[in-house]
């Protein structure tokens, strides 16, 4: 049996006819370049976020350098962030000649630990000052500790942009004056950054993103500098860029973005697979394998919210001798991939930066334990059982 780590055809062949007919009405049209069907986009999207605007961006890379420029950063700035993301959250604070100022994980969650934020903050607070803003990255799908990294931003007076871009629609239990506010990722901060590349839990037929965001000034602003800074056109007061999603694209994930829910209902139950196959194994016990938490789970289910803590863009392991495993199961078919080989601050294109002494201790061992499973949506319940059977064969050896 081949099992894909991700397979998009069974999810494009029950939609085809309406992305076609929808995409055919944007070519008759001849509006190629934003209008109409990118603004009701933005307002969709914007509205399932529980955000009040919604910027669409040609990717999430985009979405990402945008925020920054809208925010101010530049030259000679800093942005706290997490060391173990995918390389544009770094990326795009380089392009504008900052530099960024790690901050370890979570061993749990992945994501950006707020205990290591606040002696970054408090170091750099005694020094230069020079951290201008935070980004933290909600990893696999699952929402960073924003209640904690917005109360260290509000004490540092801070900017938070959110790099949402695995993680549209996971919900955060916010808690302000004794109550519990589940809040969905990229609505938190003062901008949501989204990807819609096409393995994202909402992707396109081809590259895209957007920026949420709750401030119009800030959504003034970023609109404007998706179009090269010109407002009005050709009155260049700032630097943009051509950052302009299409409206091909935009109809395409206005289809899809209505079939997000029940997408993300399929990624947990196979979540929940995964874990009752693994229970049924010794994999677990032994310690060769642990499984990914869902840490908001619990306390979302007491409260009857609702039910995207996890919307598993990634269904991510721990494994003992991983590299063995991973080759065991490409031998097998069985698609799986490292998520990420080499954490940020490790990358060839920090060299001479002044981050070699550094360390992450917890993003440099999740770079060598980790490993992504097949968890797209369609993925059938015979395919788990092959590739948990793929695994236990592995460690039986
Ligand atoms: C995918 C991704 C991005 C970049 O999105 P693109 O649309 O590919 O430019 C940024 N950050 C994270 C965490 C991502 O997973």
């Amino acid at each position: 049996m081949r099992v894909p780590l991700l397979d998009l055809h069974g999810q494009m062949a029950p939609l085809r006819d309406e992305i076609l007919a929808a995409v055919t009405e944007v070519i008759d049209s001849t509006q190629y370049i934003l209008g109409p069907k990118v603004e009701q986009f933005e307002k969709n999207v914007a509205a399932y976020c529980g955000s009040r605007y919604g910027i669409g961006v040609a990717s999430g890379t985009d979405a990402l350098l945008a925020a920054l420029m809208g925010l101010g950063i530049g030259p000679g700035d800093a942005v706290l962030t997490t060391p173990y993301s995918f390389f544009a959250t770094m990326g795009c604070i380089l392009r504008l000649g900052a530099s960024p100022v790690f901050a370890d994980i979570d061993p749990v969650t992945y994501n950006i630990d707020p205990e290591r934020m606040t002696e970054a903050l408090a170091q750099d607070a005694k020094g230069k000052k020079r951290i201008k803003a935070i980004i933290p990255v909600h990893l696999y799908g699952q929402c960073a500790d924003m209640g904690r990294i917005l109360a260290l931003a509000k004490q540092y007076n801070l900017p938070v942009v959110e790099d949402a871009a695995q993680a549209i629609g996971a919900v955060y239990p916010m808690k302000s004056g004794g109550q519990t506010v589940w809040q969905r990722a990229g609505s938190m901060g003062e901008a949501g950054c989204f990807s819609f590349f096409p393995s994202k839990n909402l992707g396109g037929i081809g590259d895209g993103g957007l920026i949420t965001c709750n401030d119009p000034e800030l959504a003034e602003r970023i609109r404007i500098i998706r179009v090269h800074g010109g407002a009005p056109k050709y009155h260049h007061g700032v630097v943009g860029g051509n950052f302009r999603i299409d409206p091909i694209q935009t109809v395409v994930l206005d289809i899809k973005l209505s079939r997000l829910p029940e997408w993300h209902r399929a990624r947990r139950r196979n979540a929940a697979t995964y874990r009752s196959l693994f229970a049924q194994t010794t994999l677990l016990e032994n310690g060769a394998v642990s499984l990914p938490e869902a840490v908001y789970e619990a306390e979302g289910k007491a409260a009857g919210e609702g039910e995207d803590y996890h919307i598993y863009n990634q269904f991510v392991i721990r494994a003992k001798e991983r590299d063995g495993l991973l080759h065991h199961l490409h031998s097998h078919d069985v698609g799986a991939e490292i998520y990420y080989p080499i954490p940020l601050h490790r990358q060839g294109c920090l060299a001479g930066l002044g981050y070699e002494d550094v360390s992450f201790p917890e993003a440099e061992r999740a770079s060598r334990e980790t490993l992504a499973l097949p968890i797209f949506p369609e993925l059938t319940g015979e395919m788990q059982d092959f590739v948990v059977e793929k695994i236990a064969e592995f460690y039986r050896r």
